[in-house]
């Protein structure tokens, strides 16, 4: 096996980019083909991610959920709460062990099959260092920025979810702003990494199956 999980036969190799290798052949892993979910927290990632996810062929993988898995007993959990309670980023490095072992066992049990699935990723990679950290890892084809010029909706999401979801990171205005200041600093900058053309502007301000009609036509015209 490879470190990415390929079998490591004599016969010819199809890959997830379509590309097969020749026997024998020294191959680099093949990368996740992903779509990045991105916006601000309470943009509505994770309502269309979830969506997007319970169709076949597409797996969604919401790193904010693999912290919240965690238990707090945890040295990583205690990390995650420490952090995300202030509205700031878990440390690069663990974020990103801890996301390449839950994916590693979603293969592993047969639930993300990346010779066939697409991911959609929300909530990572969340600054820059992460993205050249999952360089060799992503594939990424497109990336959803779903926009939203009111910040007052913004916070209103978050609190509104504080309360259906006991989320401590949105439970208080403060934490709530220091996220999205947080999101303008360091996730903000992740846009410019991978370039425009990949882009897909989407005003998250619509209803959600506005945005995920958007976000299906553009899939579909793939
Ligand atoms: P939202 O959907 O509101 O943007 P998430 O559920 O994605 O929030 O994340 C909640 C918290 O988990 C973040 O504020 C942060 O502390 C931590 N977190 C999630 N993903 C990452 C990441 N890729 N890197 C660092 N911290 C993260």
């Amino acid at each position: 096996m490879t470190a990415n999980g390929n079998p490591g036969s004599s016969v010819p190799v199809s890959r997830a980019d379509g590309s097969v290798s020749a026997p024998g052949a020294a191959q680099p892993p093949a990368k996740y083909r992903t779509i990045l979910l991105f916006g601000a927290p309470g943009a509505g990632k994770g309502t269309q991610g979830k969506i997007l996810g319970t169709i076949p062929r597409f797996f969604h993988c919401a790193c904010g959920d693999v912290f919240r898995n965690l238990t707090v007993e945890s040295e990583l959990g205690r990390i995650f709460v420490d952090y995300s309670s202030r509205g700031q980023l878990v440390p690069d490095e663990p974020t990103i062990r801890l996301w390449r072992r839950n994916i590693d066992a979603l293969r592993a049990m047969g639930r993300f099959d990346p010779d066939h699935d697409t991911l959609i990723l929300d909530g990572i990679p969340r600054n820059v260092h992460q993205a050249e950290m999952l360089e060799d890892t992503l594939d990424v084809r497109a990336i959803f920025y779903l926009t939203c010029s009111d910040q007052k909706k913004l916070v209103e999401r978050l609190q509104r979810r504080a309360l259906r979801e006991n989320r401590l990171d949105d439970a208080n205005l403060e934490v709530i702003r220091s996220r999205l200041e947080t999101y303008d600093r360091e996730t903000k900058p992740v846009l410019d990494y991978y370039g425009s053309n990949r882009v897909h502007v989407i005003d998250s301000t619509q209803d959600p199956v506005t945005v995920l009609r958007a976000i299906l036509d553009i899939i579909a015209r793939a």
